[in-house]
């Protein structure tokens, strides 16, 4: 039914960068066959799972929404998706995403954008576009997506759906093309706060490929889906609302859900606390600092040797003219700026001015984190601070699909879990609009409690 799904709606939504029908068909016969015969199965086996296309698969290409990677194949599965295999999960294809996962809006994919399901005129947000609008247009109940600055949650507000972003080092990043190794933590998207969590649960823990992946007994996140199902679970709950996260930007509609669901939290009996963050307003400029800096690291490996695609010049040429030939053609415009500025920020004599000096605000939001976290159990925000906008109208501008992730990026720089549930949708465009629960690290399974709760 998701195959016959996407074969409907895919040729409007361009989701999914690659399908592989004859697998997946095996795969889900060889999940029948196994109950039949009286194995007894998790919960989630049979079930269909769409996989950002920055985790390496073997049964597909692996891509990473660039041109540099076209075709690439690569010879393991990515832990989060053998673990999903391992519960019986039916991969059914790779998402759209912006390149390297650079972006807010998936317009960056080198093989052309997705678009929203509610509104195909419309982006899904990004930078997992791709898994975000596979899920809300029911071409699969679950995917994996990559949370570099906002890249799972900001996608799941602006479709409509749930996306959480674990703990950094809650599951293993082993097999993700690497964007910013500080940043990047790969978590699960789905239609229900439960079914995120059950997902949760099969691609959490320690994983000896990934040296900063956590060996944390997690408690079950279902069981504290489960548990919110319970309205008495919010009581007491201490709810607070950082005033830097409540821009000027925000849209009328976003801030009016957010208000009517902090309303109903109190009418549940949680108590709102007004937190002061005085170094979140610097978030957004650490992290395009940050974020460049690693990512023109990790990005220099695609030298025209080791992986994809390679440029021959014209009548032969140096290595050197081979590899800038090949990174020119094949990185786009986005990639190509966030790797001068990160070298940039790197380079000696400047690393003190840019680089040191984001570190130390980064240590300043962990601060304001932990002085907020003595106060109150989880943090609430809108998840994005509008709803979906139109293809095309950021174009040639990257602020301000930079800018719309000022809500998202504070949990990344201190590696903490978030999650974006849907809250309604604003009344001046009738577009989903997202909650983000943000809990101190190892606490996942409380957002998971709450977001039941309050969903
Ligand atoms: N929009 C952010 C960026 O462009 C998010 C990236 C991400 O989470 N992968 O960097």
């Amino acid at each position: 039914a998701h195959l016959e799904q996407i074969a409907a709606v895919d040729g409007t939504l361009n989701a999914f960068l690659a399908t592989n029908e004859e697998a997946s068909i095996a795969a889900a016969r060889a999940i029948d066959a196994r109950r039949a015969a009286g194995e007894t199965l998790g919960e989630l086996a049979g079930v269909p799972l769409a996989v950002k296309d920055v985790l390496v698969t073997t049964d597909m290409p692996s891509t990473s929404g660039s041109k540099i990677l076209e075709g690439y194949r690569s010879p393991f599965d990515a832990t989060a998706v053998a673990k999903a295999r391992a519960a019986g999960l039916v991969s059914i294809g790779k998402t759209n995403m912006d390149e390297f996962a650079m972006g807010s809006a998936t317009e960056n994919s080198a093989y052309g954008p997705t678009r929203n399901p509610w509104d195909t005129d419309r982006v899904p947000g990004g930078s997992g576009g791709g898994s975000a609008a596979a899920v809300a247009a029911f071409q699969s109940p679950l995917a994996l997506g990559s949370d570099t600055g906002g890249s799972i949650r900001q996608p799941a507000a602006l479709t409509g759906t749930v996306g959480a972003k674990p703990t950094y080092g809650g599951v293993s990043r082993y097999g993700a093309i690497a964007l910013a190794s500080s940043l990047d933590q790969i978590g699960p998207c789905a239609r229900t706060v439960l079914d995120t969590a059950l997902l949760h649960d099969v691609i959490a823990g320690h994983d000896h490929h990934d040296s900063t992946s956590l060996d944390f007994a997690w408690p079950s996140m279902a069981a504290a889906a489960r548990g919110g199902a319970d309205p008495a679970s919010l009581k007491g709950l201490r709810v607070g609302v950082v005033k830097q996260l409540m821009l000027e930007g925000v849209q009328p509609g976003v801030k009016a859900r957010f208000e009517e669901t902090l309303a109903e939290l109190t009418a549940a009996g949680a108590e709102i606390v007004e937190i002061d963050a005085p170094h979140f307003e610097y978030a957004v400029a650490a992290y395009y600092l940050i974020l460049p800096a690693e990512a023109s690291s990790n990005l220099a490996k695609y030298d025209s040797v080791r992986f994809g695609m390679r440029v021959n010049p014209a009548g032969g040429g140096t290595v050197e003219n081979v590899m800038s030939e090949t990174r020119a053609a094949g990185f786009g415009p986005e990639v190509k700026r966030r790797i001068i500025l990160g070298t940039y920020a790197l380079s000696a004599g400047y690393y003190d001015a840019y680089y040191g000096s984001a570190q130390k605000v980064r240590t300043l939001i962990q601060r304001d984190f932990a002085a907020a976290f003595e106060q109150v159990d989880v943090i609430a925000s809108p998840t994005a601070p509008t709803t979906a906008w139109k293809l095309g109208t950021h174009g040639g501008d990257p602020m301000q699909d930079y800018l719309n992730d000022a809500t998202t990026i504070p949990a990344n720089l201190a590696g903490l879990p978030g999650l974006s549930l849907p809250i309604g949708t604003a009344a001046e465009d009738g577009l989903p609009v997202g909650l983000q629960l943000m809990a101190p690290a190892y606490e996942d399974a409380r957002l998971y409690r709450a977001g039941a709760a309050i969903e």
